[in-house]
């Protein structure tokens, strides 16, 4: 077994690394996947949730455990198929929905030592600093890649980013491309936003940089996780630099996300936003009215179920997008 599944940005990788194993994001998004989760979950459970079962149902040799996070509820149920209906050992780190440091701070405790536990390995401090140091080295080269992404003229595709990314995301850094091919693109600019991004979902985000090019974003399986920052290399540091991430939309207040989403839109001299929704992903469609309160860019919603059968929909939709952003700016965009 190589891999320790895990399914939140919240949970430290440092600490799952120095397991000895490869920290695996559970980010699966396709049909056949899907439909195999179906097997376990209802048909109208959110498609990551039953590609991610699917995936496990699969590949459950390959895992030694799997940490789970109350993320959202579908993410907590996910966790307890996975207990019902395999071998693999669970852990739920309960990531607490309000601003709590101290919460936040014993339950990073208590994965710790459920871990030593588990593998019978204390994580001391040399191995804590150890994997501080090789993590914070691939977020800064991954960082480096985003602002290709996010220069004018954009000069890196979101396409190819999240071929990038996916190394960081699969503990697979062997993979990550040292150097990057040179993309420009005078498309307009968008900023991403809402359910994540899977594996799998390359043709999407190729589908939407044929017409307009993404230059920033904000969900899990892109840039989501490469800009925490973690400059003490122990426990306290990474319950630090965890917590303080670019933060959730789930968390209550969620003012910071707001505040992070508008600082970074500037930034990337966005001129549109996109929400991708997964089809039954309640929470960000949830969300997506105080999106249009508080973002002063104009947003497309798209839904998908990563089946595909609406892409002739999606083309038109983002058609008539950009006819709507080219109108905010007197026929430019
Ligand atoms: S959206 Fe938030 S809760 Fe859900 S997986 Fe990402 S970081 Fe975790």
């Amino acid at each position: 077994m190589e891999l320790i599944g895990y399914t939140c940005s919240y949970i430290p990788l440092e600490i799952l690394s120095a397991t000895g194993l490869k920290p695996y994001r559970l980010l699966h998004g396709e049909i056949s996947l899907s439909q195999k989760g179906e097997t376990q979950v209802r048909i109208d459970a959110c498609p990551l949730i039953k590609s991610n079962l699917g995936f496990l149902l699969e590949n459950k040799n390959r895992f030694a455990c799997i940490i789970g996070a109350t993320g959202c509820d579908m993410s907590r149920r996910m966790v307890e198929v996975v207990k019902t209906f395999t071998d693999i050992p669970v852990y739920i780190f309960n990531n607490p929905r309000t601003d709590n440091f101290e919460i936040y701070s014993n339950e990073v405790d208590g994965l710790v030592n459920e871990l030593e536990q588990f593998f019978h390995r204390r994580l001391d401090k040399s191995i804590i600093e150890k994997e501080c140091e090789k993590w914070e080295k691939i977020r800064q080269h991954l960082i480096s890649i985003d602002a290709h992404r996010r220069t004018h003229p954009s000069a890196l595709s979101t396409t190819t980013f999240h071929k990038i990314v996916k190394g960081y995301h699969q503990g697979k850094f062997e993979e990550i491309a040292k150097g990057v091919p040179e993309e420009i693109s005078y498309k307009p600019r968008i900023y991403l936003l809402g359910s994540p991004i899977s594996y799998e979902s390359g043709p999407l985000l190729e589908l939407i940089e044929q017409r307009l090019r993404i230059c920033g974003d904000f969900n899990c399986g892109l840039s989501r996780g490469i800009y925490i920052r973690v400059t003490e290399k122990s426990v306290t540091g990474l319950k630090k630099a965890y917590f303080n991430q670019p933060p959730c939309i789930f968390k209550r207040p969620n003012k910071r996300y707001y505040e992070w989403v508008e600082k970074d839109i500037k930034a990337t001299k966005s001129t549109g936003i996109i929400a991708f929704v997964l089809d039954y992903c309640d929470n960000f469609d949830f969300e997506i009215p105080q999106m249009e309160r508080c973002l002063p860019l104009p947003i497309l919603r798209l839904k998908s179920d990563f089946s595909f059968q609406n892409i002739s929909q999606i083309k038109i939709r983002i058609d008539a997008f950009i006819d709507v952003l080219a109108s905010l700016r007197g026929g430019v965009v």
